[in-house]
C-alpha cells in the first residue's frame, strides 16, 4: 500500500518549488518512511532545482532533513519506529571506499545521491498519478512531509534535541566541521584560513575554534557575515570587497602564510588565491564546487614547499559516528549551529529560496 503526501515538486530545471501531492513507494527490505520535523535548504538543492545538474525532474529534492521513523523494512535494524533520525548521505556500504570508512568516496555515490533519482535498482521511490518522479535525493528527497529513506541515510539521534536545531548536520555542518577535523587537523598554534562565511565556511569556523589553532581568519564580502563568524570563533577576518587577499593574509600571518585553508566559494579565482596563501607544508581543502568542468591554474614552483590541494566531499565523514558526536556538541552548546539557521515553514519554502539567494538567510530550515 503506497502512501500519499505533500512534496515540494520541481517541475523542470529552473521552476520554483511547487506543492504537490506524491505517492511513495512501498518501503523496501533496507528502507524506512519518516515523518519529516525540519529540512535544511542546501546550494546543492538550489543547483538542481535551477536544472544545472543531471538529476531527473520533474522531481523531489532535499538532503538535510530530520524527522522521526513510523516504519521500518524487514531488514532495518539500526532505527525503529518512535526514533529521532537526522538524514544524511547513503552509500553502498561495500565497496572498497565504503569498507574503510569513508562512505563519501563511496563507488556509487553519484547515482546513488545526486544524479540518479532512483533506487540502485532502478526502481523510483516517488510517483504521482502513476509516472514516476526523480527521487531518492541522497538516499531521501526530504522536501516532503514523509519520505522513504534508505537505511544508510539514517542516523538516530539523541531525542532530547530539537529537530530543526540538527538538520543541517546532514550536508552543510558536517561538511564545514569535516573539512577542518577531518583533513585539515589543526595542530598547535596553527593558522586556519576560510574563504567564505556561509554555512559551510562558518561551520569551518566553528570547528576550527574547537582545535588547537590559534589563528582562525574568516573571509567574505558581506561584513555582517564577518561579524558573525567573530562571535563564532574567528580571531580575524578580511573583507574581500574592500582588502587585497594576499596582503591581508601575509600580515595577519607574519609572511609564514596559512598552514589550512577551507576554501567554500566554489570560485576558483578565490581558490587560487587561498592555495598561493599557504604556508609550507599548508593545505588547502576544496569544499565549494564551480561548476562542472571548471579548472584552475597552479603555480607549480609554488606547490613544492610541500604544499598540498585536497578535494572534499561531505566532510569524509562516517556519518554514523559522525553525526551523533555533532548532536552532543549541539546539545551542550558548544557547536551553536542555531546563530546559522532561518526557520520558515515548508509551504514557504520559496520564501527561504530567496532569501537564501539573497544572502539573507544564511541556513533555512523547513519546519513541518
Ligand atoms: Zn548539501
Ligand atoms: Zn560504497
Amino acid at each position: 500500500m503506497s502512501i500519499t503526501t505533500r512534496a515540494a515538486v520541481v517541475e523542470s530545471g529552473g521552476e520554483p518549488f511547487t506543492l504537490s501531492d506524491v505517492q511513495l513507494d512501498e518501503p523496501g527490505p533496507h528502507e524506512a518512511v519518516v515523518r519529516m520535523v525540519a529540512a535544511g535548504l542546501c546550494h546543492t538543492d538550489l543547483g538542481v532545482a535551477s536544472g544545472g545538474l543531471p538529476f531527473p525532474l520533474p522531481g523531489v529534492l532535499g538532503h538535510e532533513g530530520a524527522g522521526v521513523v513510523e516504519a521500518v523494512g524487514s531488514d532495518v535494524t539500526g532505527v525503529a519506529p518512535g526514533d529521532h533520525v537526522v538524514l544524511s548521505f547513503t552509500s553502498c556500504g561495500d565497496c572498497r571506499n565504503c569498507r574503510d570508512g569513508h562512505p563519501a568516496y563511496c563507488a556509487t555515490w553519484l547515482p546513488m545521491n545526486l544524479i540518479g533519482g532512483r533506487r540502485a535498482d532502478g526502481s523510483s521511490t516517488i510517483s504521482r498519478a502513476g509516472e514516476p518522479l526523480g527521487g531518492h535525493f541522497f538516499g531521501q528527497s526530504s522536501f516532503a512531509d514523509r519520505a522513504l529513506v534508505d537505511e544508510r541515510s539514517l542516523v538516530k539521534v539523541d531525542a532530547d534535541v530539537p529537530l530543526e536545531s540538527i538538520a543541517p548536520l546532514g550536508c552543510g555542518v558536517q561538511t564545514g566541521v569535516g573539512a577542518v577535523w577531518n583533513v585539515l587537523k589543526p595542530t598547535l598554534g596553527s593558522t586556519v584560513v576560510v574563504l567564505g562565511a556561509g554555512a559551510v565556511g562558518l561551520s569551518a569556523v566553528m570547528a576550527a575554534a574547537l582545535t588547537p589553532a590559534t589563528t582562525i581568519v574568516a573571509v567574505d564580502r558581506v561584513a555582517e557575515r564577518l561579524s558573525l563568524a567573530k562571535e563564532l570563533g574567528a580571531t580575524h577576518t578580511v573583507n574581500a570587497a574592500e582588502a587585497d587577499l594576499a596582503e591581508a593574509l601575509a600580515g595577519i600571518t607574519g609572511g609564514q602564510g596559512a598552514d589550512g585553508v577551507v576554501e567554500t566559494t566554489g570560485n576558483v579565482g578565490v581558490l587560487r588565491q587561498g592555495v598561493d596563501a599557504l604556508a609550507a607544508r599548508g593545505t588547502l581543502v576544496i569544499v565549494g564546487a564551480p561548476p562542472f568542468g571548471s579548472e584552475v591554474a597552479l603555480d607549480v614552483n609554488g606547490m613544492l614547499g610541500g604544499k598540498r590541494v585536497v578535494g572534499l566531499t561531505l566532510g569524509d565523514a562516517e556519518t554514523q559516528t559522525f553525526i551523533p558526536a555533532l548532536v552532543k556538541l549541539v546539545k551542550e552548546g558548544r557547536l551553536p549551529l542555531h546563530r546559522l539557521i532561518s526557520t520558515y515553514p515548508f509551504a514557504d519554502i520559496d520564501q527561504a529560496v530567496r532569501d537564501m539567494g539573497a544572502g539573507k538567510a544564511i541556513k533555512p530550515v523547513l519546519t513541518f
